[in-house]
């Protein structure tokens, strides 16, 4: 039974420490602060009990009601992780946490994290020391009313330091803030940058001066850095073809990875919003089931998508059970899929499409004996090239319902208000599949549609002209790559000078 207080880091997800991830890997129990990327999360192992002590139906829980939370689960002999936003002894109330487990004799560990008074200016290109001009930081709670800051700061003394000074919790506070700094002699010009959610891809800054602090505004959570370091903008400029630009990737978590990959690589910042959950079929899986156990009596399998080959592969219970079937992929993405249980694609088209998938495929033999059965597990609903096509060469195909993709929940089971409002505010939004489009547009409801409308190939476009988009990039190959290829010609094209 140990606590871990672990620090989550600014908002990246990638900020998380290594320990901090390894440690969540095996949490019983996740205690965790608003604003935790849901990513985080994930990495808990599924059965793992996540506790959201950011909130509670109407009200924020109070210190001691998490403290209480934390014994309870340690004492029941739980592997209990503390997920803290930032560094979980920066404003965190981390040392409040570990005086409560040190007084009940619970044994906790401390996995710093990166702090967001930091990592926040960072990110919007200002380093809190340099060279020349601050060789000295304060970090500074802004928050009165805040425990960690017993009585008033001292912000007369704080001016007169020189320096720079990061005020996390400032914002309610910050006309006071910088009234009280100009009056023990901090220049009304001083430099001020206010960054809000540093690191996400909601993040947001104002560059300012003393003088309009007062007017500067955005909501929580925010850092203020103010001193002449606040006016560098140390950003890379180079970039790939797509720096600067905000892409919202609608594809669902376990499929995105490559797109997202993808996309940052081009220098992209991605938005991930998985609009798409999978579920079972309408007959629970029990025919896919059935299939499954009488695999050996096919000829081929045949694949076209990752959730098919999880689906259906997950329902055999020895990779024997596939007997002499060959396995035929749509795919070198399904091909991957296949791989990751071990199993390796007989047959993978040159042109990785269904209509690719049918031209590369046999014909049926002719004559007696030898089986010419093809099993097809497919989507529902999905539009069907294969079945037909393998008919046509012979084939006797039983197309057998594997699963079903489903709008992801709103609220505060799936997908937020907020990150619906940030993804509609971005450059970009990506299609991958017809199913991203009408899950999108149910969840997105009125709200305004990113400028620039991309799809993966012509069965997506079409899709998303049906749904009302102008539909501004269509990949010339249909493929992760593809897109990313079209996307950046498509902006590249926007910015070059008229000829
Ligand atoms: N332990 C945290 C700080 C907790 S206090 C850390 O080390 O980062 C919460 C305050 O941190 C917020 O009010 C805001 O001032 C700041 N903050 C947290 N996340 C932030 C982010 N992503 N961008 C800017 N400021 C952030």
């Amino acid at each position: 039974m140990t606590v871990y207080l672990v620090g989550a880091g600014p908002g990246d997800p990638g900020l998380l420490t290594r320990r901090g991830a390894e440690l969540l890997g095996r949490a019983d129990v996740v205690l965790f602060d608003r604003l935790v990327d849901p990513r985080l999360l994930e990495l808990a192992p599924v059965e793992a009990l996540r506790i959201d002590v950011g909130k509670r139906p109407g009200q924020f829980r109070h210190q001691d009601e998490i403290n209480a939370l934390l014994l309870e689960h340690a004492r029941l002999g739980r592997t209990v992780v503390r997920l803290k936003g930032g560094d979980p002894f920066v404003f965190g109330r981390g040392g409040e946490e570990a005086e409560a487990l040190l007084g009940a004799g619970i044994a906790f560990e401390v996995v710093p994290g990166v702090t967001s008074a930091f990592a926040a200016p960072a990110a919007a290109g200002v380093p809190v020391t340099h060279r020349g001009l601050s060789s000295s930081v304060t970090v500074v709670s802004g928050h009165a009313g805040d425990p960690d800051a017993p009585g008033a700061v001292d912000w007369e003394a704080l001016a007169r330091t020189g320096g720079t000074l990061v005020i996390l919790m400032g914002m309610a506070s910050r006309a006071e803030i910088a009234r009280r700094l100009v009056e023990a002699g901090r220049s009304p010009d001083t430099a001020v940058l206010v960054v809000h959610r540093g690191t996400t891809p909601g993040q947001a800054s104002v560059r300012t001066s003393l003088a309009g602090l007062a007017e500067v505004e955005l909501g929580p959570p925010c850092t203020i850095v103010i001193g002449p370091v606040a006016a560098l903008d140390l950003h890379d400029g180079a970039g790939g073809a797509l720096a600067g630009t905000r892409v919202v990737v609608t594809r669902a978590r376990a499929q995105a990875a490559p797109l997202v990959s993808a996309l940052a690589e081009a220098g992209a910042t991605v938005i991930e919003l998985p609009v798409i959950a999978v579920a079972d079929p309408p007959d629970g899986g029990a025919a896919l089931r059935s299939e499954a156990a009488r695999a050996d009596t096919y000829d081929w399998i045949v694949l076209t998508s990752a959730n098919a080959v999880d689906r259906f592969v997950g329902l055999l219970r020895d990779g024997r059970a596939l007997g002499r079937v060959r396995l035929a992929v749509v795919g070198a993405a399904t091909a991957r899929a296949l791989a990751e249980h071990r199993l390796v694609a007989d047959l993978i088209p040159d042109e990785e499409t269904a209509d690719g998938l049918v031209h590369a495929m046999p014909d049926a033999p002719s004559g007696d004996g030898g089986p010419r059965r093809v099993l097809f597990p497919r989507a529902v609903g999905a539009r069907d090239v294969v079945a037909p096509g393998l008919r046509r060469k012979g084939w006797e195909v039983t197309g057998v319902d594997a699963y079903r993709t489903v709008a992801a929940a709103g609220g505060d089971q799936g997908i937020g208000e907020n990150e619906l409002d940030v993804a509609s505010s971005a450059d970009v939004i990506t299609f991958t599949s017809p199913s991203t489009v009408t899950c999108y547009v149910e969840l997105a409801g009125r709200r305004a549609t990113p400028p620039v409308v991309a799809c993966i190939g012509p069965v997506t476009a079409d899709a998303a002209r049906h749904a009302g988009f102008h539909v501004d990039v269509v990949a010339a190959e249909p493929s992760v790559g593809g897109l990313v290829a079209a996307l950046s010609a498509h902006l590249g094209a926007d910015v070059a000078p008229p000829t």
